[in-house]
Formats: structure tokens, sequence, C-alpha cells
């Protein structure tokens, strides 16, 4: 047996002589006496040892066999997956008017029609739901909220839908916050609200300046009084953009919602993201975890900084995980405001990306997508392929005009990835 190629060997900071090895392919974790690596490598491990690092998977059969797992790791989630998500675009309106918006000029008093929205509930019901055993929808905005009557429609109709199937349904928002208050999470939560994403930037000051409404006015107040009142019924993930100039104060953010009661038993995830000038030309819209990325020096400091303050003061951040992008999962749809459809809420308005029209039913292939450009020699050489799988398609399309190159965060995961290991370790969330 070989080692694999996708770990990480890392000396323990707290046990001299010994070794953390993280397996990037089985999200694995073992402590090592630093003695057993040369074996790992000869070949003289027991047959209890080999049988162990094996099954963790930092021993593999030989090479070709772990290449060959590489190449069919969506192919095996795909077929496994029994959960299908649709995120839909109620608007690109907002009563907020932050600087760095994403919209953009896209932004403006455009909704989801009731023709668009029972297309989306139809395509749902009829061509999602059959062939899964549970349904998410992810409600995107500008800000969705603007668009409840519409929200609780397409929610009724899903849940009843998916019930009389015997189907399970849930929904996310995706929200300023500032429209979201207890009484409304009490009559979504029946229709299936499981979770919410809210952004706050900063202290007060700071995110008043950089979240304001419309109007100019500060919104924080209004969203930290209204998260009192939701936290306790969903899963709340709060989010937050900063910069260079601002990350060094988002600690203070995280003191002052445990001063107004805002503890970690009531939020289920804290997870700050940069709003970073190299991608100037784009903004990356609320994404999963994983997919904003970038390689500016002061980043690598940031992003294990924050995420040692955000953890000591007990709050839970995601752990580092596999880089699933929606474009390479079967399924996973966008629905925009007009009927558009795309892979990821990124690239709605990008015309040369859109891939069908919820109306008429009728879907293109996703060539320009180019699936699997990360199957090339570097990438499968690459220890850090399972938390990468070539970066965002969105920021390599920014970056070279095509999806067919990788956005490489190799010098990001050499500066971050082994800080964010130990840190798993040393708070005990190893
Ligand atoms: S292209 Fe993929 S990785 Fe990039 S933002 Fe969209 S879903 Fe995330
Ligand atoms: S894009 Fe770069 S970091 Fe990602 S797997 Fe390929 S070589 Fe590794």
């Amino acid at each position: 047996m070989l080692p694999s190629k996708y770990i990480r060997i890392i000396p323990h900071p707290g046990r001299p002589g010994n070794l953390v090895l993280f397996s990037l392919k089985r999200l694995s974790l073992i402590v090592l006496p630093e003695t057993l690596l040369p074996r790992m490598y000869d070949g003289s491990l027991t047959d209890e040892q080999s049988e162990l690092l094996y099954r963790l998977g930092f021993l593999v059969e030989n090479t070709s066999s772990e290449r060959e797992e590489m190449l069919r790791f969506f192919d095996r989630i795909n077929a496994s997956r029994r959960r299908a998500t649709m995120t839909i675009l109620l608007n690109l309106d907002c009563n907020l008017a932050c600087p760095y918006c994403y919209e953009g000029s896209g932004k403006g008093r455009h909704y989801l029609s009731p023709e668009t929205a029972a297309a989306a509930v139809e395509h749902a019901v009829r061509r999602i739901l059959p062939s899964k055993d549970s349904l998410q929808i992810n409600f995107h905005g500008g800000e969705p909220l603007l668009s409840l009557r519409t929200l609780r429609e397409v929610a009724e109709q899903l849940h009843l839908a998916a019930n009389s199937a015997g189907k399970k349904f849930t929904f996310n928002l995706v929200t300023n916050g500032t429209l979201l208050n207890g009484k409304i999470a009490e009559e979504l939560v029946p229709l299936g609200l499981s979770g919410v994403k809210i952004t706050i930037d900063g202290p007060k000051r700071l995110h008043d300046l950089s979240r304001p409404f419309v109007s100019g006015k500060g919104s924080y107040d209004l969203i930290v009084g209204n998260l009192k009142e939701y936290a306790p019924l969903v899963n709340v993930h709060l989010g937050g953009n900063y910069t260079r100039e601002s990350y060094l104060e988002f600690p203070r953010l995280l003191d002052d919602l445990l001063d107004d009661g805002i503890t970690p038993a009531i939020l289920r995830f804290v997870g700050f993201a940069p709003i970073a000038s190299t991608f100037s030309e784009v903004s990356l819209p609320d994404s999963p975890p994983g997919c904003c990325t970038s390689d500016e020096p002061w980043l690598l400091e940031a992003v294990p900084f924050l995420r040692e303050e955000i953890i000591r003061r007990g709050f839970d951040v995601p752990k580092p995980s596999h880089a699933i992008c929606s474009i390479e999962t079967h399924d996973d749809i966008v629905v925009s405001h007009d009927g558009s459809v795309y892979r990821c809420p990124g690239l709605v308005g990008r015309p040369e990306y859109r891939i069908g029209d919820i109306l008429t039913g009728v879907f293109s292939d996703i060539e320009s997508h180019c699936l699997g450009n990360w199957k090339t020699e570097e990438c499968l050489d690459c220890c850090y392929l399972p938390f990468c799988f070539g970066g965002c398609r969105l920021l390599g399309a920014v970056k070279d005009g095509s999806m067919s190159g990788v956005d490489c965060r190799k010098a990001q995961f050499d500066a971050t990835l082994d800080t964010i290991i130990l840190q798993e370790i040393l708070s005990g969330r190893a």
C-alpha cells in the first residue's frame, strides 16, 4: 500500500514528537508518532497499523486506483444524492444600498411574476421531486422578503406537493435581515423554513456604513433586534463581508452580539468572507462555504485570524470540507426572476451561461461550463484537489474569459489550510 496523495502532514504543536495527518479525501484525522511516518512510505507498518490507515484514507492500494476514485468523485456524489437544491431569485430589488452589492446595475424593481413562480413550482414537482427524497429551496434576492407573498405561495405549494408525495421539503432564506422578525419566522417555519443566512458587516458603526438603508439610515439595530426574535426558531448562519481595513474589528461584532444575548446556543454558524478587490469585476453572491477565494496576502492572515476569533468565543464555523461547486452537481438549478435558469447564483445575468427557461421548460447542455476542468495532471497530483476541484468556475471565467481554466487556490491553501486543521484539533472540534 502507498500513502494517499491527498493528505496533509503537520507537526503537532502541543505534542512534540507527534504528527497530525489529515485526509482531504475522507476528512479524517489521526495523530501519529513521527517515527511511523517513514514506515508509511517504506511499507514496514504492521498489518494492524496499515489496516487502520487504509480505512481512514491515509493509505491506498495504488496510485491508479486512487486517481480513478478522484476522477469519479462527482459521479459518485451525483449517483447517491437523494436531495435536490433549487435556488429561486424572487426579485432583484432591495431596501438596502450596500456599495459593494454584487447585483450592480442589474438591481431594480424586477420581480418574479406569478407565471414564472408557477412554472418553477411545476418544474420542482414534476421534474425534481419524483427522483429525490427531499427538495431544498434557497430563496434569494435582491431581498427575498420584499416578495413575501410570492415566497409564501411557492413554499405552501411545494410543502403540500412534497407532503402528499411522502417527500421532505425545506427552504432557506438568504436575507439582509431587516424584514424578518419572530412573527414572520413563526409563520414560515411550519411551511418548511429551516435556515436563514444573514449578513452583518462588523460592529454597528462599520455595518451602518457598509449596509445602509436606501434612505442612508443605518440598519444594524433593526437587524440585531430582529435576530434576537427569530434565532431561537431556525438555524441562523451569520455572515459578514470584510475588507483589509475592517477585518480586525469583526471580533468586536461577536462580543457585541454576545452582550446582546445572541449566543452560540442560538446561532448555528458564523463565517465571514472578504470583499476582495482582486475580483472587483465580480463580487460573489452568498454562496456555499468555500466558494469565495483569493490569495491576496492580507487575506491569508485574515481568514485564519477570524476563524480563530469565532471559535474562541464558542461559535461554530463550517468545518474544512470538500469543494462541491453546484456546476458539477446534477439537478441543482438557479431560477432567476425572469425565468432564466443558471447553475450558480453568480452567473445570473450572464447570457453566455444561461442554460434554460423555466417557462418553456427548454434546457440546453452545459458545455460552456467545462465540467471536469480539473481533470488535469497538475490537479490530480495536487494534495488540495478534494478541497478545490479547480476552484470557482465563476472566478475562473472572470479571470480568463472562459471556464476552461482553473481558479487555482494553491497559494491560499499553502498559507491557511494547516493552520485551520490545527484550529480544529486545538479547539477540541476534531
Ligand atoms: S461557480 Fe461554483 S464555486 Fe463559484 S460561486 Fe458558483 S457554485 Fe460557488
Ligand atoms: S486548481 Fe490549483 S489548488 Fe486546485 S486542485 Fe488544481 S492545482 Fe490544486
